[in-house]
């Protein structure tokens, strides 16, 4: 058996080094880097491949002209804040002072961190589902926390509901809900939204909700936040971010909101990581905040139609194709193929197909990693005729 990638002893909270004492790549850079090296299809890493909006990119030019090229205010520049509020407003109906009950962060990552840094002590749990958005385990274990997680089971990835319940327990200080889903695409029913909010008050946990993909939703579905859920608002911080809503990945410009006395307790934290970034994205992602309903609904429409492309190729190929009603990505099996091992396939795959993806098993623990074995996750936030040669080159694994 090969020794495995410093990625998957990473993402199963083993450690952070490799053997070597060098910091263990995440599974996303190691991929791109085989990309790069193969010169093969980069469907691993999820970054779309094209430009976002032109108005938006041309308000950072602005900015940078117009010399806002130092330190922001700490929480944000209030032109953002307002517009995040607006925008949670405007699709949501939910109501924010933005002096108080948003935070601008570098990125969701930094949210997800600083939130997790600030509210998790020692031996405190902290429920997710699994598989989970590799971040999450570790930043969990920089806080020292306990990481509890629910298996979303089988070719759909549903979630059972006693599993859930039996997820939680009085040492459950946060749950992270990832919704729409990396890397299963899934998008939650009502009946699960509702009962994490209900075992979140049960057990006096705090929500934390993960929407960077909450404008990339497919087949007419709308996305639900769960702070909109009756009792939740005041338990819950929701995090998203501008880099996938408007191609602007390598921006880093992301945002948290909820009640205040949540929100401070998270600045305190952020101000001591990067205190602030990205001044002249700020103002760009608010004029992509304020863009009118339509664009929202062209993105989703355009992405669907990506997924089309991407999920037909894959069955064509003789993948079993996972349903993705959400976010970059879809899930493919490889075992009808003849391939039990993803991980060990995705090493191989550039040689064989040239196309990169992600195994399933590195957003993993190592029980799960075994259900989840054969399974690859293929990103779609990329051109059409990409796509279709990455089908057409897949499809000759089928021999
Ligand atoms: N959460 C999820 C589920 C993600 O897929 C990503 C990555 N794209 C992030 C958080 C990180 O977002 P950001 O790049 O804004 O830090
Ligand atoms: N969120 C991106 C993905 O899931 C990767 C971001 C990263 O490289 N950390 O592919």
């Amino acid at each position: 058996m090969t020794a495995p990638a410093p990625w998957e002893r990473a993402a199963r909270g083993a450690m952070l080094l490799d053997g070597a004492g060098r910091a263990a790549p995440t599974v996303f850079a190691e991929m791109s880097a085989l990309a790069a090296r193969t010169g093969a299809i980069n469907l691993g890493q999820g970054f779309p491949d094209e430009d976002g909006p032109r108005v938006v990119l041309d308000a950072a030019h602005a900015a940078l002209d117009a010399g806002l090229n130092q330190y922001p205010p700490g929480r944000g520049r209030p032109e953002l804040l307002e517009a995040v509020a607006e925008h949670q407003r405007r699709f949501y109906g939910i109501e924010l002072d933005p002096r108080r009950e948003v935070l601008v962060t570098a990125g969701a990552t930094e949210a997800l961190a600083a939130t997790v840094l600030a509210l998790v002590d020692d031996g405190d749990e902290v429920v997710t589902l699994e598989p989970f958005y590799d971040a999450y385990g570790a930043v969990i274990g920089l806080a020292g926390g306990v990481h509890r997680t629910v298996p979303m089971r089988g070719a759909e990835f549903a979630v059972d509901h006693a599993e859930l319940r039996a997820a939680f327990s009085d040492r459950t200080a946060l749950v992270i809900v990832n919704d729409p889903h990396n890397p299963t695409g899934t998008v939650l029913d009502a009946a699960t939204r509702q009962l994490v909010v209900d075992l979140a008050r049960r057990h006096d946990a705090v929500l934390v909700t993960d929407e960077v993909y909450e404008h990339l939703l497919f087949d007419g579905a709308a996305h639900v936040p769960l702070s909109t859920l009756p009792g939740a608002a005041e338990r819950t911080l929701s995090v998203s971010s501008g880099g996938k809503t408007f191609s602007t990945t390598g921006w880093k410009i992301g945002w948290l909101t909820g009640p205040e006395h949540l929100v401070s307790k998270v600045m305190t934290v952020k101000q001591y990581l990067t205190f602030v970034n990205g001044s002249v994205f700020q103002p760009a992602i608010a004029v992509g905040l304020g863009l009118p309903d339509e664009w929202f609904a062209g993105l989703a429409a355009g992405l669907q139609r990506k997924r089309d492309v991407l999920a037909d190729g894959l069955a064509a190929a003789g993948f079993s194709v996972a349903p993705s009603r959400g976010g970059y990505f879809v899930v493919a099996d490889a075992a009808p193929l003849g391939f039990s091992d993803a991980a060990d396939l995705c090493r191989r795959l550039p040689e064989l197909a040239g196309v990169v993806g992600v195994p399933v098993s590195a957003f993993c623990h190592e029980e799960a990693a075994v259900e989840h074995a054969s399974r690859i996750r293929f990103a779609f936030c990329k051109r059409t005729e990409v796509l279709e040669r990455a089908a057409r080159q897949l499809a000759a694994l089928r021999v």
